[in-house]
């Protein structure tokens, strides 16, 4: 059996120079840039350590410098309390000025006063996340995160990431599907955001028969009760699982209504305008 193998990295970018990104082109590695915004939403959360430069200054010094070496750069940002008036159509204008065609907007959670919830309704979030993803298709980039997964998977069952094409096979929740974390120390989590521990590097081959990892990839499709009924049932499978875990005291059956509403409510409004588009032809 051959397989195939890819390399994605996660990066604010700050620390990029330019023999590090030599090597990163050389080895096809995809970067992802952890970027919020235009200097004023992205400065609003992210600060440097003296906390008063602007952080946008160094994450485009490092943008520049991986563009300019022929790396493969797309933009991760997270929409939250502190920057969710900030956030709008012109970062989308500036992904398109650095030729990138993906950015992934993940709405905050773990702390109540950063989700973005703080300061809009779900409908509200719903609405804007709307006019991002209609506006960057207008302009050739997909906007995406968590809650644009339930109405991918209802329109297509491809995925098409950076690196290939194929069918569907994992869950809404990385951590439930088909991702491991290890931490430096060898300790074993589904995710970074998880807490329950799985295992250890050096006794791997025993994770896949503990009942911890049982419970944690069976948090799927059908077996979170609250689901049960949801417009969106079998589509979609609920937020972050830390996020959940924390919320709940560690069950992480459950869902925040909270996501779900912008989840159900995002999902019909791309459906719609899907259909609508569809018509048009
Ligand atoms: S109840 Fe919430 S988590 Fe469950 S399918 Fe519906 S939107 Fe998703």
């Amino acid at each position: 059996m051959v397989f195939a193998y890819a390399y994605d990295m996660t990066t604010n970018a700050s620390l990029i120079n330019n023999g590090i990104a030599a090597i990163l082109a050389k080895n096809n590695v995809h970067v992802s840039v952890s970027i919020d915004g235009l200097p004023s939403g992205n400065d609003a959360i992210r600060k440097t350590k003296n906390k008063t430069d602007s952080s946008f200054i160094e994450i485009e010094k490092g943008i520049n410098c991986l563009i300019d070496n022929g790396v493969n750069v797309d933009f991760s940002s997270v929409l939250s309390s502190k920057n969710y008036n900030q956030y709008d159509e012109s970062f989308i204008d500036y992904a398109k000025s650095k030729g990138v065609t993906s950015i992934v907007v993940i709405l905050s959670f773990m702390d109540d006063s950063l989700k973005p919830q703080a300061v809009a309704t779900p409908e509200e979030i719903s609405e804007k996340l709307f006019r991002l993803y209609v506006y960057g298709k207008n302009h050739g980039i997909l906007v995406n995160g968590y809650w644009y997964n339930p109405i991918a998977r209802l329109l297509s069952t491809e995925v098409n990431d950076k690196h290939n094409t194929y069918l569907e096979f994992h869950d809404t929740c990385t951590a439930t599907g088909f991702q491991l974390n290890v931490e430096p120390s060898g300790d074993i989590f589904a995710c970074r955001a998880t807490s329950l521990r799985l295992g250890e590097i050096n006794d791997f081959d025993s994770v896949f028969s503990r009942p911890e990892y049982s419970w944690t990839v069976m948090r799927t499709y059908n077996n979170v009760k609250a689901c049960a009924g949801c417009e969106i049932e079998g589509f979609c499978q609920g937020v972050c699982i830390g996020h959940v875990e924390q919320k709940y005291n560690n069950d992480i059956y459950n869902i925040d209504p909270d996501y779900c509403n912008v989840y159900r409510s995002i999902t019909s409004k791309i459906l719609f305008h899907a259909l609508a588009k569809q018509r048009e032809r």
